[in-house]
């Protein structure tokens, strides 16, 4: 089997291996060299939680040509990496909360990758053997504050901004398949990671040389067109072709005001 879960069972968390209705509980997180300790669950979707709680995602802006263009952006020479905070990952099925500082936030459906095995300075052709799998990801981002703030920290950082799920699926080619994003069933994105601009072994090394890569560290591969609001009720659905749906519903903002 080749896909891995967070769920809360009776008030804590387990790392484990899905095989069908079953759930094998690990011992770690299985990038920490967890394994099955012959304890089984039952799940639901209701169970899943971030699969991954990162200590750092890098995500890269602008990898994809027509999402570029559609902002008025040009396509950057070399990655254009910046990180989001590990306190905004949610999981499938909890809630995107719209903040009160922005009126317009807005989806970004990504490919997210999961380190495996710590990498500094590693070269393209050695980038997957530190890859541990695959899962779906939410650059939510606050368009007009990442305007008017000049840098992007706020705009992609408030809680919630990073939803990933709803699994990890390990044993996948992921050089090109489909990316969907669809807002109360309506497409919104349909990109393929075949058009990234930096294809993921390039990414992975740049990435790599900028920072050292940890195992459980979550890179976020940008997004494709279509770019567009999110309001309070929407449900937001990313499916990536070969891992699944992530599927997250949008709050109002929980200002006391
Ligand atoms: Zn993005």
């Amino acid at each position: 089997m080749s896909r891995f879960a967070r769920l809360s069972k009776n008030g804590t968390l387990v790392y484990v291996e899905l095989e069908g209705d079953t759930a094998h509980e690990l011992s770690h997180a299985p990038w920490e060299g967890g394994t099955r300790i012959g304890k089984e669950h039952g799940w639901t979707e209701d169970d899943l939680r971030a699969p991954v709680r990162p200590g750092k995602v890098l995500c890269v802006g602008r990898n994809y040509a027509a999402h570029a263009k559609e902002l008025g952006n040009e396509v950057p020479k070399t990655p254009l990496l910046f990180l989001k905070p590990s306190s905004s990952v949610i999981g499938s099925g909890e809630a995107i909360v719209l903040p009160v500082e922005s009126t317009r936030v807005e989806h970004e459906a990504e490919l997210a990758v999961v380190i495996g095995k710590t990498a500094k300075n590693i070269r393209a052709e050695d980038a997957f053997a530190h890859v541990f799998g695959y899962t779906c990801g939410g650059d939510i981002t606050a368009r007009d504050l990442q305007r008017s703030d000049g840098q992007w920290s706020r705009a992609k950082g408030f809680d919630t901004f990073c939803p990933l799920g709803p699994w990890i699926e390990t044993k996948l080619d992921p050089s090109a398949i489909s990316i969907r994003c669809a807002v109360n069933d309506q497409a919104r994105q349909d990109g393929n990671t075949r058009d990234m601009v930096f294809q993921l072994p390039e990414l992975i090394a740049t990435m790599s040389r900028a920072m050292t890569l940890e195992p459980g560290d979550v890179l976020l591969t940008g997004t494709p067109e279509g770019v567009g609001p999110l309001v309070a009720g929407d449900v937001l659905t990313i499916t990536i072709e070969g891992i699944g749906t992530l599927k997250c519903r949008v709050e109002p903002s929980q200002s006391s005001a």
